[in-house]
């Protein structure tokens, strides 16, 4: 249940400004036109992204909202935009990744796939990454009113193979009929309720005792035999 929703600022360049947050962050991506923003509005039952997203200007730009004092919405500039020119479409790149890398907070991202297209190479870069950083990601796939169910369930596996995903990784969706909505919600508040990815065991945690074990067996490993010793 959506109570509150404050649009917090924008983050327009790699070193640039962006809000501070102390909330869990869960970010959209997809390519423009895939339905995100429909698909934002339904999912906080408000026109906000609408209005925000189409301000001119704000499309390039990583925009962050505030639901409920709870966690923070960051909206990526939608990418690969057929009538966008070869350089500006390489601008998104930058900004997303080192947005990805970099902000503490996110706990993992929505990726939206149109159901009726086959990932385009933007996707698979933007997949690539995604697996390089390792961040937990959900696929939503928009506009399943436009195919019947079963080609739906055909094309959400074809999808799943191509990503080598699970099926269950994916999310049908549609803005038009809601259908999906509340999946989407729970896995959702599933991310946002994990802790962070980023947050990976080191060494520094280990008990001084095994930390001292572990150094004197690496000391006792054999060596390897230095070049020239081989016959
Ligand atoms: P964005 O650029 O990714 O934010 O995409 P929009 O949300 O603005 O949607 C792009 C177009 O697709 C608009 O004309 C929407 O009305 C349409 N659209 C978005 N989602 C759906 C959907 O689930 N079903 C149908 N039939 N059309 C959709």
């Amino acid at each position: 249940m959506i109570k509150s929703l404050e649009f917090i600022g924008p983050m327009a360049t790699v070193e640039g400004w962006r809000p501070t947050n102390e909330l869990p962050e869960v970010a959209f991506a997809g390519r423009s036109n895939v339905g995100k923003s429909s698909l934002l509005n339904r999912l906080v039952r408000r026109k906000a992204f609408a209005r925000v997203s189409n301000t001119p200007g704000r499309t390039r730009e990583i925009n962050f909202f505030k639901v409920n004092d709870t966690f923070v919405l960051a909206d990526l500039p939608g990418y690969g935009y057929a009538k966008v020119s070869k350089t500006r479409k390489a601008e998104w790149l930058p900004l997303i990744e080192g947005y990805l890398r970099a902000s503490a907070a996110l706990r993992g991202v929505v990726q939206l796939l149109d159901v009726r297209h086959h990932p385009s190479e933007e996707d698979l870069q933007m997949f690539d990454f995604l697996a390089e950083i390792e961040v937990p990601t959900i696929v939503a796939l928009t506009k399943i009113d436009k195919l019947k169910p079963r080609e739906v369930a055909k094309r959400v596996h074809e999808i799943a193979v191509a990503l080598r995903l699970e099926d269950d990784q994916m999310i049908p969706f549609s803005a038009e009929t809601n259908q999906g909505r509340d999946d989407l919600a729970a896995a959702l508040m599933s991310l946002i309720e994990q802790p962070s990815w980023r947050a990976a065991p080191t060494t520094l945690e280990l008990e001084p005792d095994e930390a001292t074990a572990d150094a004197e067996h690496v000391e006792a490993a054999p060596l390897e035999a230095p070049p020239g010793d081989v016959a």
